[in-house]
């Protein structure tokens, strides 16, 4: 029998503020535990919450880029319930009236795992958003041997839940939409949405179904993901363990799970029987939000979209789809082939610098373009020094292991290593001249049409000019002069 897949995501973003949701505390991450704290955010009785507009605004500014509806109206509740992480008891969050509605995140092809970007099932796929709203984060627990450690540092910090209708249908279409959410976001500049430092988490709702059945089958959700690959794996256990169980014909029933990582498996963490209610109701210290007035500024921060951004680089600069695809990729990439670019010859060797050489080099020493050694300028100046003929592409190869070695600029490494190809006419025919007048034998042959004679008299060329005449200019010279 054949199963279906559906997959539904609950992503926690971490927004970029300075300050707390509802604090002015800073929000910084590594700080000495429950050093950034206040009576808000301790959650002490008669603490009063004020609004953090900028956490509102790079929500909306989100809403926007998703192409979400957004609300008119808003307000925000408490969803109650006692846990050590929340001492008030309730965290304040939007219920029935969340700021964003619909929208979507579409899937680009490099968004999908290395090993599946040649078999993706649905090309330019678009994942639909239930809604997207705002809520304060909890502190965070440390378990040690015989206690537990609070830091509340984490208390406040403004957070974006953001939740996918159940339209996934694999482990790497839900990796392909957290990775493409990730680069929205960092685009955005709303979040660095860096899981290892928890500022992007993930639940996964799964459910298995045998083909015939059209009602969705039990919902299991697997909690606190922490890394996109992590979520690809614990989803492709998930779906193994749940189809072996129906193809045994056991039941299945809505329950949450955790992802052992380590060992690769799912555990039971608690049944529907023991979900919480909420009870939910709007928070009286807090006024509705009205985004009207929060739209046009809003609007006016969405940057070039990475859609936009490939297919300006492709009528831009000339670079095939493929390399726009990987430059826009990454934020810093784009931005660095932008500024090498900018007044360059042809970007489109820019480009192959910046895609072969550079990427492999930067891959080789463990960096990322953010400390890249060459400044884009400089790598401008090689592609420029290549395409005048004052060096060859070769000895280039040379002069960028040294500058990604050294920081130095090309020409001055050019100048020290004394490499610098001979491309004046003048200086060139001269040798031309010597060669052809040393070697009367192979200039008649090639006279003759022995093609073949040509490359010795050029390697005499080379021998007269040490090494430093321009190949290419020294044979298209002596053709010239031998058949004119
Ligand atoms: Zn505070």
């Amino acid at each position: 029998m054949s199963y279906i897949t559906t997959i539904g995501l609950e992503v926690h973003v971490q927004l970029k503020t300075r300050s707390k949701m509802f604090c002015a505390c800073p929000v910084e991450f590594g700080a000495e535990p429950n050093s950034h704290t206040c009576p808000t955010c301790l959650g002490l009785p008669g603490a009063l919450p004020v609004m953090n507009h900028e956490a509102v605004r790079m929500t909306v500014i989100t809403g926007l880029m998703l192409g979400c509806d957004i609300a008119p109206t808003s307000k925000f509740d408490r969803k109650n319930y006692f846990y050590p992480d929340m001492p008030k008891n309730y965290q304040i969050s939007q219920y029935d009236m969340p700021l964003c509605e619909n929208g979507s995140v579409p899937l680009h092809d490099l968004a999908y795992p290395k090993d599946a970007q040649k078999t993706i099932a649905t090309p330019d796929k678009e994942v639909h958003l239930v809604r997207i709203h705002l809520e304060e984060d909890v502190a965070k627990s440390f378990h040690f041997e015989s206690s537990t450690g609070i830091d509340f540092n984490r208390a406040g910090t403004p957070l974006m839940e953001i939740v996918t209708q159940p339209a996934i249908n694999s482990p790497e279409e839900a990796f392909a939409f957290l990775t493409s959410l990730k680069q929205l976001l960092i685009y955005g500049a709303v979040s660095d949405a860096d899981m290892e430092k928890g500022q992007l988490r993930c639940d996964c709702n799964v459910s298995v179904r045998p083909e015939a059945q059209a009602e969705l089958g039990a919902k299991i959700e697997i909690k606190n993901m922490n890394s996109i690959s992590g979520v690809r794996r614990a989803l492709a256990y998930e779906i193994q363990r749940q189809t072996g169980a129906l193809e045994r014909g056991e039941k299945l029933r809505q329950e949450t799970r955790g992802w052992d990582d380590a060992i690769g498996e799912t555990f039971l963490m608690r049944t529907k029987e023991s979900a919480h209610d909420y009870r939910y109701f709007p928070d009286p210290d807090l006024v509705p939000v009205k985004s009207e007035m929060l739209l046009e500024e809003a609007r006016a921060r969405i940057p070039e979209l990475p859609r936009a951004k490939r297919t300006r680089f492709v009528e831009q600069y000339q670079v095939s789809s493929y390399d726009a695809d990987v430059l826009a990729d990454d934020l810093e990439l784009a931005r660095y082939f932008e500024t090498a670019a900018n007044g360059a010859k042809k970007p489109k060797n820019v480009a192959n610098w910046i895609l072969n050489d550079l990427q492999s080099a930067l891959s080789s020493a463990s960096k990322t373009i953010s400390d890249c050694p060459i400044p884009p300028e400089a790598l401008d100046e090689l592609v420029n020094l290549i395409e005048s003929g004052k060096i060859s592409g070769k000895q280039a190869k040379e002069v960028f292991a040294e500058m990604f070695a050294s920081g130095k600029p090309a020409t001055k490494i050019v100048k020290e290593k004394g490499i610098e190809q001979l491309s004046d006419t003048g200086e060139i025919e001269a040798f031309c001249d010597q060669a052809i007048t040393a070697n009367p034998k192979p200039a008649a042959d090639f006279k003759a049409g022995n093609a073949a004679s040509l490359n010795f008299l050029k390697g005499q060329v080379m021998k007269l000019s040490k090494g430093k005449a321009n190949p290419q200019l020294a044979g298209e010279i002596l053709e010239r002069k031998l058949k004119g």
